[in-house]
């Protein structure tokens, strides 16, 4: 069926039907109201408001489909830059806009908030809610946010520094905020919230450091708090006073879990069925990620790596399947939920849908949370099958390194065969389109590892012993083994449909339309169109920097547009970066809002050179003993931000090439004392001392001068990353 053009007024009224055919209580209010607020029914009829944007998966079913269809395979050649607007920050950029009535509003790193005129790109107002820089440590994959939600004449924002902010949607200005986590710990938010019923809800990370999960529930209006769902147990004294799902869970865990926090952090999906009142939640990983220190003797530790169904006016837990028990691999089931109708097996089933960390495609149904199908859209590893009788994996004995003691590399690994990056599901073609993480994980259990209640990775890992070598070989060979893909998978089958091969692991979200499109940025800095049914490549866009974001699309007078926040950063890039540019070259950070429409001419300024010092490091005068002690701290407090191995990053400063590396009082300065945590470089005293910083200058200079000298000894033609970005394609 060929959709009619889009218009506010045609939008409005799509709605209006659509909450008449729902009988939705909330439909007369908007019916009164069509220039007001938003509310119940035009949230739970968003689905049929394609002019709009109105929640970050689009509907409340997280389905990432639109049915605009001006934008299709026989003319998006003709697709152009509208506008585009620089933004001010250099992070990753993995921001969901949201679109309301030809206002467009994005959320960038740092946690700030912008508007925009969705048509011409005049700029309206912006938002910074000032979060520390000393922050930034405390995010295991970057200072970035993943956007908003409305409701009324709001718009809700979680800042990295645990605070939910209102603004008014018309001005930026701030209504309200309420900090949701303890500051004191390293809590997070990079999630978006959600709003039901005038009921703003939202999680939180940190569970790479040592934290407790939960979502909490406030008043849109006031900001009061309304309720907290935690996801794990708490200490033994609070058992007398909990509900019954947290006193069956505290029955799965052993141990004194509750110093160590536990994790099962809600950091990034929720959905929600209006018809059946119950909103999703997918739940973190463990905290420590090693289980033989977490719940010593193991245990299934529920809720984690679980999907629970919550009701959504209470916080009453109502059903859970846990994808993962006793999850040690850092298996979040935070993953991307999608909610869709499905006839599987002559039957229409109301399914949830989601492809977490641990590689296995699960189908669920979402009234009872009863496993319908599982089965892996990455090769995997870690077990032998899932047992559909009792729904659990059958996990090998070698992958449980908690309990061999033994190291394990596992696929996938902690970067999981899917992270944040938004799937989308395309009804007509009944897809799901994945953008896949194909990448092994060394996960080297640490003996007599000890909690650090300040700074640092708290995991049990040893997140130096695997760490890639100063042998090319053997760097080349792990590089071609870590990729990405698009993939289109037929979730009633099981089975893929097309897919797109990424030399790299880290691309972007999804958006699929009614055009028969599927937009996907890419690590190579590209943004593309494919076919839906066949993955077929119809148009790209050099967007001069990565895209992680996923693109959006809506309408402003009949004219339909495609959106998407571009700028390289997020976990892989500061992480394991190393490998991403031995695989691509290294990619620069420009970020940016991308506006797109068909005949669009504007042109970007041409990209900005990649300004990195040389590889020039002093020379290496320290003791073995100082390698090992400082390669242990830099993976354990470094990495994060400078790379595995100080391999570098493009995103952050490549401390094999800084010039702090000259004085041992000058890296002290920094390093232990501080001196830039303005910038998001805190001092780590306490947790490290003098010789140990001074170690980790030591570990890094002998990684540095390693580097050169495989530099060095490389053909110049294949020197990447001395001079100009550079200009990877897909093909
Ligand atoms: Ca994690």
């Amino acid at each position: 069926m060929k959709l009619p053009q889009w218009s506010a007024t045609r939008s409005a009224m799509w709605i209006a039907a659509a909450c008449a055919a729902l009988s939705l209580a909330g439909c007369t209010r908007y019916a009164e109201d069509p220039s007001g607020g938003i509310d119940a029914a035009q949230l739970a009829a968003a689905a049929a408001d394609p002019a709009n944007w109105l929640t970050y998966g689009r509907d409340y079913a997280e389905q990432r489909f639109s049915p605009l269809d001006q934008i299709d395979a026989g003319n998006v050649d003709g697709l152009g830059l509208a506008w585009f607007a620089d933004l001010d920050t250099a992070r990753g950029q993995e921001g969901t806009p949201l679109v309301i009535d030809g206002k467009i509003y994005i959320t960038t790193a740092w946690s700030k908030v912008k508007a925009y005129d969705a048509a011409s790109g005049a700029p309206l107002w912006q938002y910074d809610p000032k979060v520390p820089g000393e922050t930034g440590p405390k995010a295991c994959c970057d200072v970035v946010n993943r956007g908003l939600a409305a409701w009324g004449d709001k718009l809700y924002l979680g800042t990295l520094d645990g605070r939910l902010v209102a603004l008014d949607r018309a001005t930026g200005k701030q209504a309200w905020s309420v900090v949701t986590v303890d500051q004191a710990q390293s809590y997070t938010i990079t999630g978006a919230p959600r709003v039901i019923d005038g009921k703003v809800i939202i999680g939180n990370s940190g569970a790479e450091f040592g934290v407790r999960g939960y979502v909490t529930a406030y008043d849109a209006e006031s900001g009061k708090q309304l309720w907290r769902f935690y996801t794990v147990p708490g200490a033994p004294e609070e058992a007398a006073d909990e509900p019954a799902y947290l006193k069956k869970a505290r029955a799965t865990w052993n141990g004194e879990f509750w110093k160590l926090g536990g994790g099962g952090t809600v950091w990034d999906a929720m959905a929600y069925d209006p018809e059946l009142d119950l909103l999703y939640i997918g739940v973190g990983n463990g905290s420590p990620w090693n289980q033989a220190y977490r719940s010593p003797g193991g245990g299934d530790n529920l809720y984690l790596s679980s999907i629970v169904a919550i009701r959504p006016e209470t916080g009453e837990y109502v059903w859970h399947y846990q994808e993962t028990p006793g999850e040690t691999w850092d298996f979040t089931a935070t993953q991307h939920i999608i909610l869709a109708e499905l006839e599987i097996g002559g039957t229409m089933r109301k399914v949830l849908m989601q492809a977490p960390k641990n590689g296995f495609f699960y189908v669920l149904d979402r009234a009872t949370g009863e496993l319908i199908s599982a089965k892996n859209y990455v090769p995997q590893n870690w077990t032998s099958g899932i047992d559909m009788t009792t729904g659990r994996p059958i996990v090998r004995p070698e992958a449980r390194f908690d309990l061999t003691g033994q190291p394990f590399v596992g696929s996938p690994g902690a970067g999981g065969g899917h992270s944040w990056h938004p799937m989308a599901f395309n009804p007509a073609e009944g897809l799901v389109y994945i953008p896949a993480i194909e990448a092994a994980f060394p996960y080297f259990p640490e003996a007599g590892w000890k909690p650090d209640p300040n700074r640092g990775m708290n995991t049990g890992i040893d997140l130096s012993a695997g760490s890639m070598p100063a042998d090319a070989a053997v760097r080349a060979g792990a590089a071609a083994a870590t990729k990405g893909a698009l993939i289109a998978w037929d979730p009633v089958t099981q089975t893929e449909r097309w897919r797109v091969p990424y030399p790299g692991p880290w691309n972007g979200g999804v958006l699929a339309t009614g055009g028969g499109l599927v937009f996907q940025g890419n690590g190579m800095g590209n943004l593309v169109a494919y076919t839906a049914r066949d993955g077929k490549e119809l148009w790209r866009f050099a967007a001069q920097t990565g895209i992680i974001a996923p693109p959006i699309t809506y309408s402003v007078a009949g004219e339909q547009y495609v959106a998407v926040l571009a700028g390289w950063g997020g976990v892989w890039p500061l992480s394991p970066g190393g490998i991403l540019s031995e695989q691509a070259g290294p990619m620069p950070n420009v970020s940016r809002l991308l506006v797109f429409k068909l005949g669009g001419s504007a042109k970007l300024p041409p990209a900005p050179p990649l300004n990195r010092r040389p590889l020039d490091p002093p020379p290496f005068r320290g003791t073995a003993a100082q390698v090992a002690s400082g390669g242990y701290d830099f993976g354990r407090y470094c990495s994060q931000c400078h790379n595995d191995a100080a391999m570098g990053s493009t995103v952050l400063p490549d401390l094999r090439r800084s010039a702090a590396l000259e004085s041992e009082s000058g890296w002290r300065a920094i390093v232990h004392d501080g001196a830039l945590k303005d910038n998001g470089m805190v001092g780590f005293a306490p947790s490290l001392s003098r010789a140990r910083v001074e170690a980790v200058r030591q570990y890094v200079i002998k990684r540095a001068n390693e580097d050169k000298a495989l530099e060095n000894a490389r053909p110049a033609q294949a020197r990447a990353g001395t001079g100009k970005p550079a200009r990877r394609t897909l093909s």
